[in-house]
């Protein structure tokens, strides 16, 4: 059955083990307790650190004096080394693309970490026309390991998701979001959930619920705020702003109704933030662009910052025109 399902369906059904696996390992390096947090883009400084995972004021300090605007810890490494093994081994012809950049030929990856398994309710799916003639040639897996690192180490565990998007001809298409910390708060050795989607063919994984109708509530980043990010916000005029870490975690919050937008007004995320968001979003109903209201290209050529911002919609909210409450001025800081 496996082999004879076209290949996007075949790469969706393996996502989704490997990057539960990849969750797992996330949840061993914290309670293993050495996250050897780095600080990325500022090669000088290079913090290893031993950190408790019981202590968020000792997190919290040790941010101060560390900066937290980019990090990199063992479990972003290692997450990202199993899902790329998993992936490359099944699919040696398609192009992957992992926010942790290009693995040491020599650095062996522990066979346990390498998973071939595949989500048999994904592969037993009708597969969306247009994608049964598919080819590797036409496809990027773009692979954030771990999304919300800032918050993975402050212990805000539930906004860290694993991302793994697929791209279809420059568009984003198929995603998987495990979310590793599911609940963890309310119920004990949490198994964390995955969620999954495929435009053309529908979602899985979680409950959908619309959101609210008497308030309109918009999420946006907690860590990376600017005057810029503020204003977009403003112009909205939201009921509520929820500030959370993760664009895996913010479109969750539009997936089961939290939240009717996600605006963010900034350069700042980067296309495997937003490639499985997005195709899990839209494959729902809403809608993931820039703040001029268009898509981004996943193409394997593209710059990596979705330089455009982030402008999100839960399903049967009216995008465009919320699109168009984003003044002037503001899009004028983000040229195409
Ligand atoms: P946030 O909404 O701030 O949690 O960010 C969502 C994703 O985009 C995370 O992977 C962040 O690391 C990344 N991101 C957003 N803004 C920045 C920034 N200014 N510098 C580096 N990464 C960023
Ligand atoms: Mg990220
Ligand atoms: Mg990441």
């Amino acid at each position: 059955m496996s082999q004879s399902a076209p290949l996007v369906l075949r790469l969706l059904a393996a996502s989704v083990p490997a990057a539960a696996r990849a969750g797992k390992i996330i949840k061993d390096v914290m309670s293993g307790g050495e996250l050897a947090i780095v600080q990325k883009n500022k090669r000088n400084l290079f913090a290893k650190l031993l950190i408790s995972p019981l202590s968020s004021s000792y997190f919290q300090n040790i941010f101060k004096g560390l900066g937290r605007n980019d990090l990199q810890t063992e479990a972003d490494r290692s997450a990202q080394r199993c899902i790329i093994a998993s992936l490359s081994q099944q699919f040696p012809d398609v192009t992957i693309i992992g926010e942790e950049g290009p693995s040491n030929p020599s650095d062996e990856v522990p066979s346990d970490w390498v998973v071939t398994e595949s989500e048999q309710d994904i592969l037993c799916k009708q597969c969306p026309s247009e994608y049964i003639s598919t080819t590797a040639e036409d496809i990027v897996v773009w692979v954030d390991p771990l999304d919300g690192t800032s918050e993975y180490t402050q212990g805000l565990l539930d906004h860290v998701t694993v991302l793994i998007g697929i791209a279809v001809n420059g568009r984003a298409v198929g995603g998987v979001i495990h979310q590793p910390y599911h609940n963890y708060q309310t119920k004990k050795d949490v198994p964390g959930r995955t969620l999954w989607g495929l435009v053309g063919l529908g979602t899985g994984g979680f409950e959908v619920v619309d959101p609210p109708s008497d308030k309109f509530i918009i999420t946006t980043t907690r860590s990376h705020s600017d005057g810029i990010v503020v204003k977009a916000l403003e112009a909205l005029k939201p009921d509520e702003i929820l500030r959370v870490g993760g664009a895996g975690h913010k479109v969750l919050l539009l997936l089961e109704g939290r939240a009717h937008a996600y605006v963010f007004a900034s350069k700042g995320c980067k296309k495997w933030d937003t490639c499985a968001p997005e195709a899990v979003l839209e494959a729902l109903g809403g809608t993931l662009t820039d703040i001029h209201g268009n898509h981004y290209s996943y193409a394997k050529d593209v710059q990596y910052p979705d330089a455009q911002g982030i402008f999100a919609t839960a399903k049967g909210v009216d995008h465009k025109s919320l699109v168009s409450k984003i003044p002037q001025e503001l899009r004028d800081a983000f040229p195409n």
